[in-house]
């Protein structure tokens, strides 16, 4: 199904949809006012490319320097080529220490992998620990923002989804309540784990160790509870040194939320004493997508959602309708690389507005490559009919002036007197939820003309 067949079905709920852009645009709004806060700012955007960009001109060196730094330290390292491949190094790690209750922090890794229904067809528990990632798992759906997994649901829906799973009593969405009940069915769930999964958001290489950001702690106490620590990182979340981490970190948790540091940046440098670490490399089309000019800068990403809040296109469309693991103007210039047929309706899903590109932290220039993706699709997928001849069309009649005058006298007074259904019809999508703007006597030619005359 296309992005505009399930945006359809997202925008039946207007009330929602107007509520799930207003979240959003508050996220967005805080973003800007810590932003602002920041003296050289730009500047440390700049930074954060240059040293992305750095890091994938030689993440063949730093990814063996940051292996070998981390086996100094005591640490397990494996390679994945591919999202199976992880999948059966985790659960042979798992298989190793009898694992069958395993507790996960956010990772879009191995949401990426599909991890879950893997180890869940093997009779693993696994307990996705972050609350926003919980109440998607709970309702069986795959998270819709990066940063704000369940940012698609009510309070009012995340009591009634309480209630049915972990037995609360309606509390018409009070969010101090299913917190703390939330808290209370977490707090055994980690009690009881044999493994904790994470994800990494920064692997350094000079040290060899990796450091994971949360607002809730919930990778702390997975961790410092079980007996072995699972991370689980795609190519390229390495930095090259510690000190880089005073780029990153500051722009990550202001461009996601607005806070000015993450509550938790934890960073895990070697196992416990007596416990084990493992680190998990993914690459899963990562060389693919670095092999490819246009688009390779589309890996500086840090998972920080800032795109997919600004994007009016996301925001009236919720992530579902993306139908790829990162929705938003990221996922749009990720998924084709993966399967081009299946997500070729998604660099279509934008505006072009480049409020994507203005806020990325590290100045992906994502629009562009939206635009790069739509020209590969063109070129390479079939088109309906209906849009190749309206483009064929429009080619004709905007590169001959005077058959533009001719096609814009004739649409201002069909705009003006034809009956509206004429209008207003199935051929005119746009229509379908806008009014055109109010038709002029004279086009821009006319008056310039005039204007001219009467000197
Ligand atoms: S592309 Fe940029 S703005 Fe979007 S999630 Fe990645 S880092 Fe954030």
């Amino acid at each position: 199904m296309s992005h505009a067949t399930k945006a359809t079905a997202f925008n039946k709920d207007e009330a929602k949809v107007n509520w799930h852009d207003k979240a959003l645009w508050y996220v967005r709004e805080k973003r800007d006012k810590s932003a602002h806060k920041v003296q050289g700012w730009e500047h440390l955007r700049q930074l954060g490319s240059s040293i992305k960009a750095n890091v994938l001109s030689n993440l063949d060196d730093y990814l063996i320097q940051f292996e070998a730094n981390a086996k100094k330290n005591g640490i397990h390292v494996h390679w994945a080529s591919n999202a199976e491949e992880h999948n059966t190094i985790v659960n042979a790690i798992l298989e190793k220490h009898n694992a069958k209750k395993v507790v996960k922090s956010k990772s879009m890794l191995t949401e990426e992998c599909h991890l879950n229904p893997f180890l869940e067809a093997k009779g693993i528990e696994v307990i996705d620990t972050d609350l926003g990632e919980r109440i998607v798992q709970l309702a069986e759906e795959p998270p819709s923002h990066i940063v704000l997994p369940a940012i698609h649901k009510t309070k009012e829906e995340v009591d009634v989804l309480f209630q049915k799973h972990l037995g609360t009593k309606p509390s018409q969405g009070n969010p101090e309540y299913l917190v703390s009940e939330a808290r209370k069915h977490l707090r055994d769930k980690f009690i009881k784990a044999d493994v904790a999964i994470t994800g990494v958001n920064f692997a350094v290489a000079d040290t060899g160790g990796v450091v994971v950001c949360t607002n809730e702690g919930n990778a702390d106490m997975g961790v410092h509870l079980a007996k072995a620590h699972i991370a689980c990182m795609g190519i390229e979340k390495i930095i090259p040194q510690e000190k880089h981490l005073g780029v990153f970190l500051r722009l990550l948790a202001r461009s996601a939320t607005g806070q000015p540091i993450t509550t938790y940046s934890s960073h895990f440098n070697k196992p416990e004493n007596g416990k084990e670490m493992h680190i998990v490399i993914v690459d899963n089309g990562r060389t693919e997508q670095l092999s490819r000019p246009d688009f390779r800068a589309s890996l500086h990403c840090i998972r920080c959602g800032a795109c997919m809040n600004t994007c009016p296109i996301y925001r009236r469309s919720g992530g579902h309708s993306y139908d790829y693991t990162i929705p938003g103007p990221i996922g749009s210039i990720l998924s084709p690389g993966k399967d081009l047929k299946k997500h070729s309706s998604l660099p279509f899903a934008s505006t072009l507005c480049g409020s994507c590109s203005n806020v990325c932290p590290v100045k992906i220039n994502i629009h562009e490559q939206l635009y790069k993706w739509r020209q590969i699709i063109v070129k390479e997928e079939k088109q309906p009919v209906i849009k190749k001849t309206i483009l064929k069309s429009a080619a004709v009649v905007l590169s001959k002036p005077k058959l533009y005058n001719i096609a814009g006298k004739s649409a201002r007074f069909a705009l003006k007197h034809a009956p509206k259904f004429m209008i207003y019809n199935k051929l005119n999508a746009w229509g379908k939820a806008r009014d055109l703007p109010e038709v002029k006597n004279e086009n821009f030619d006319d008056w310039y003309k005039k204007r001219n005359k009467n000197g």
